[in-house]
């Protein structure tokens, strides 16, 4: 009784809170800065905290594609990995601040347009992140049981797109290209145990899919050497602790290394160390294996002998050239083929393009821009990846995002964007988005979603069970 008189309790004072905003921002005659944020994910999260923080009188709209926000919090993160999400936490405090609205469910670039936005808005800002992949470029790689570790952690995430990619788990070994973290996320998901996953909020087809995969043995393909992993120490250290999995690497690839260890930098000694000590500790009861392969780059994806399904991939054989980090792989003429019956390509995400009037570095997939102003746009401002690329984790993003929200504040200060000029903000895009048939969900209606989903993870022990379909999130939003 008295929880459910505190939550009345609260959603009266939001109503207040709600309203008091909405006559701020409609009605009366304050007029701060007007900024719109594009994408819910930690990027757009922590730029609109920062503004909201620095300055009393900005208003701070952020507009989501999805019904959903937090982007890859909710989408990427692995679901074995709670502890991580607590960000949520705090984007859901910005979310409910009293100048600051989120308005689900609107792409932009196709909704509305960049210039639309800027013309409503004192500044933009783009944090929309990285929704492509870097593809291979090699033959077959279109063929199936050739996935994206993008889309196979979508999948097993719960992103809408990818609710049918009902991967063929019935193989023995499973091929992932690429040793970043998130390769080592996926190679954790498939080889984990299903008592680890079923009280995470791993989608339940992809926890029925696992029950059934006969996947045992795992390859982590890289281009360079050992020195050269991409992933960090804790990951590896799961890796290495998955119960019932020895770790199958060849000792070979560890002869020289020796030599060089002291003299690494800390946390590529670390690591490193770590690698040595799993291949020498050999569990030969294990019925599972996950192993890294080094240098080796793939070259072409080999079909099944009836051409329909991927089959093993040929890999050159990498000579290492250069010193350190900065060591480049250049292919001999050398080939080696591996048989098995799933690939994984995890060689990073891409940011895409999503308005054409807006400037595109296609080389680098991002946005250009001078530490967070786009180039030759003025009043547009971009963070996160589609600022810097696919890289770094939560805390970067938190940094980066700080920075583009710092430089936007001095161009305030600095006179160079003009808040002399009255902005509708929200109102005027609303507007046009009922024009053109798009209805928002906001965050107390994405609140609803929210809600939903626990109550139907609660049965099966589990935080949540996502929706994964858009259609139910906005019936459940608007209901
Ligand atoms: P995103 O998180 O991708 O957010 C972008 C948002 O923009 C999304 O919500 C998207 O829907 C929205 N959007 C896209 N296009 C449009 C459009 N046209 N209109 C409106 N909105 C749009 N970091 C950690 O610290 N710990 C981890 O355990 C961890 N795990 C990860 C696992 C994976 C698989 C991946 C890929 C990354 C992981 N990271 C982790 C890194 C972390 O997720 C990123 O640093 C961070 O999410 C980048 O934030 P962002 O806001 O730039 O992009
Ligand atoms: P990443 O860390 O950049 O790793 C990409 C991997 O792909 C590297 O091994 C890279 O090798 C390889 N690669 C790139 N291009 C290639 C090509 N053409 N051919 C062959 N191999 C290629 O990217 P990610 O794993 O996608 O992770 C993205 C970011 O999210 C990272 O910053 C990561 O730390 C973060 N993340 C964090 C967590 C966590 O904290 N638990 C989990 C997931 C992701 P080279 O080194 O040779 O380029």
């Amino acid at each position: 009784m008295k929880m459910m008189i505190n939550s009345i309790q609260k959603s009266v004072i939001r109503i207040h809170t709600l309203s008091r905003a909405s006559v701020c921002r409609g009605l009366s005659s304050v007029s701060g800065p007007k900024v719109c944020v594009v994408g819910g994910g930690p990027a757009g999260f922590y730029t609109a905290q920062q503004l909201l923080k620095a300055r009393q009188d900005a208003v701070v709209d952020i507009y989501e594609r999805l019904p959903v926000p937090f982007g890859l919090v909710r989408f990427g993160v692995a679901p074995d990995h709670p502890e991580v999400k607590n960000v949520i936490n705090t984007f859901t405090q910005t979310a409910h601040h009293d100048r600051c609205s989120f308005h689900g469910n609107v792409n932009v670039g196709k909704d509305v347009s960049i210039e639309e936005l800027r013309q409503a808005y004192h500044a933009v800002v783009l944090s929309y992140g990285a929704e492509g992949n870097r593809s291979m470029g090699i033959l077959g790689e279109n063929l199936p049981g050739v996935f994206s570790a993008k889309d196979f952690v979508g999948w097993y995430n719960g992103i809408p797109a990818n609710k049918e990619l009902c991967p063929d788990l019935s193989c023995e070994t499973a091929v992932i290209l690429g040793q970043g973290n998130v390769a080592l996320d996926v190679a954790r998901i498939i080889l984990s145990p299903l008592d680890m996953l079923k009280k995470t909020d791993i989608t339940q087809h992809a926890l029925e899919a696992l029950a059934t995969s006969r996947i045992s043995r795992v390859l982590i393909i890289g281009r360079r050497g050992p020195l050269q992993i991409a992933c960090t120490i804790k990951e590896l250290r799961e890796m290495v602790n998955l119960p019932n999995t020895r770790a199958d690497m060849l000792l070979s690839d560890f002869e020289d290394i020796g030599e060089t260890l002291k003299d690494l930098p800390r946390p590529r000694k670390r690591l490193t160390e770590l690698l040595i000590k799993a291949l020498n500790e050999r569990n030969d009861k294990a019925e599972k294996s996950w192993s890294f392969r080094f240098c080796r780059s793939p070259v072409e994806v080999l079909a099944a002998s009836d051409g329909k399904r991927a089959a093993g991939i040929r890999l050159a054989v990498n000579k290492l050239e250069g010193s350190g980090e900065s060591v480049r792989a250049v292919p001999t003429d050398k080939l080696e083929d591996v048989n098995c019956g799933i690939i994984i390509s995890s060689i990073g995400y891409k940011s895409i393009p999503i308005d054409p009037a807006v400037p595109f570095d296609h080389r680098r997939a991002v946005v250009p821009n001078d530490t967070g102003r786009v180039q030759d746009v003025s009043g547009l401002y971009c963070s996160g990846w589609v600022k810097r690329g696919p890289t770094g984790v939560i805390a970067t993003t938190m940094n980066d995002s700080f920075d583009t929200a710092r430089v936007l504040l001095q161009d305030m200060d600095t006179g160079k964007l003009d808040l002399s000029i009255k902005k509708p903000g929200a109102q005027a895009i609303a507007a046009l988005l009922q024009t053109r048939g798009v209805r928002t969900v906001s965050f107390t209606q994405w609140e609803k979603i929210n809600a939903e989903e626990e109550r139907r993870g609660k049965p099966h022990g589990k935080p949540r069970e996502k929706l994964l379909d858009v259609e139910d999130m906005l019936k459940i939003a608007w209901s």
